[in-house]
């Protein structure tokens, strides 16, 4: 009987000494140390587990279908989000995100989510909860980070294009509305070949949560240009300055 080329396996088992010079501001190295089959009420997976060697964080790939050494991949880069991705808070919008990622994934012939730990836009869990603290208080999320003295978003995507690249993919469609997203994979070397868009409607929670919060405090929100996301674009209030975009 002939073993099936095991791709992924081949490269967890290629990882195994890998060391580099690492990615990014923070000069990180990831490897890819495990893989195994993950069935989810999605549909199937494979799972890569990725170690880092600055902070020990573990990153995952969901792959879906073949990927190593393809072109064109559909991706979808996530950042952690506890309260929303596990505890279904209605404060941001995360675990939609992430569902109709994994979807938009598995319709297509083959794709990748790679979920990276940076908590609440990198500033991490302890903080998210200070700053949803000082949103209670009437700040919103840009200026409650910078209450914080972070910026409005923290994220570093050094690692997702490290792992991308580990994963051999040779260039990604990313599925993203975030131009930050494309700019900064582009900048640590990862070819981005398309963009997919990332539609989510408001859902009838986040919408009431969008609504009450209009009514409560006054603030303005546009429901036909943005929504309450933590994973792609700030929440616009009228009268804030727009979100800095590159050029
Ligand atoms: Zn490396
Ligand atoms: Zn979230």
């Amino acid at each position: 009987m002939i073993e099936e080329f095991d791709a992924l396996a081949a490269l967890v088992a290629k990882d195994h000494d890998h060391d580099c010079d690492g990615f990014g501001p923070s000069r990180v190295c990831v490897k890819a140390v495990a893989v195994a089959d993950l069935p989810t009420r999605f549909g199937a997976f494979r799972i890569v587990g990725f170690w880092n060697n600055r902070d020990s964080k573990e990153h995952i790939a969901m792959v879906h279908g073949d990927v190593v050494g393809h072109a064109d991949v559909p991706v979808r880069l996530h950042s952690e989000c506890l309260t929303g991705d596990v505890m279904g808070s209605l404060r941001c919008d995360c675990r939609d995100q992430l569902t109709e990622g994994l979807r938009t994934l598995l319709q297509k012939p083959c794709g990748v989510l790679l979920y990276l730990r940076q908590e609440g836009r990198g500033i991490g869990l302890i903080n998210k909860i200070r700053a949803y603290a000082l949103q209670q208080q009437g700040l919103d999320t840009v200026e409650a980070n910078q209450a914080l003295g972070f910026r409005d978003d923290e994220r570093d995507y050094a690692v997702a294009a490290h792992m991308l690249l580990s994963l051999g993919i040779h260039s990604v469609q990313l599925v993203t509305n975030n131009p930050e997203k494309i700019r900064q994979l582009a900048q640590y070397g990862v070819a981005v070949s398309g963009r997919i868009p990332h539609v989510i409607p408001p859902n009838d929670y986040n919408r009431f949560y969008l609504e009450t919060k209009e009514r409560r405090s006054g603030h303005m929100l546009d429901f036909t240009k943005k929504r309450l996301e933590e994973q792609s674009d700030p929440v616009v209030l009228e009268g804030m300055a727009s979100p800095e975009q590159p050029g």
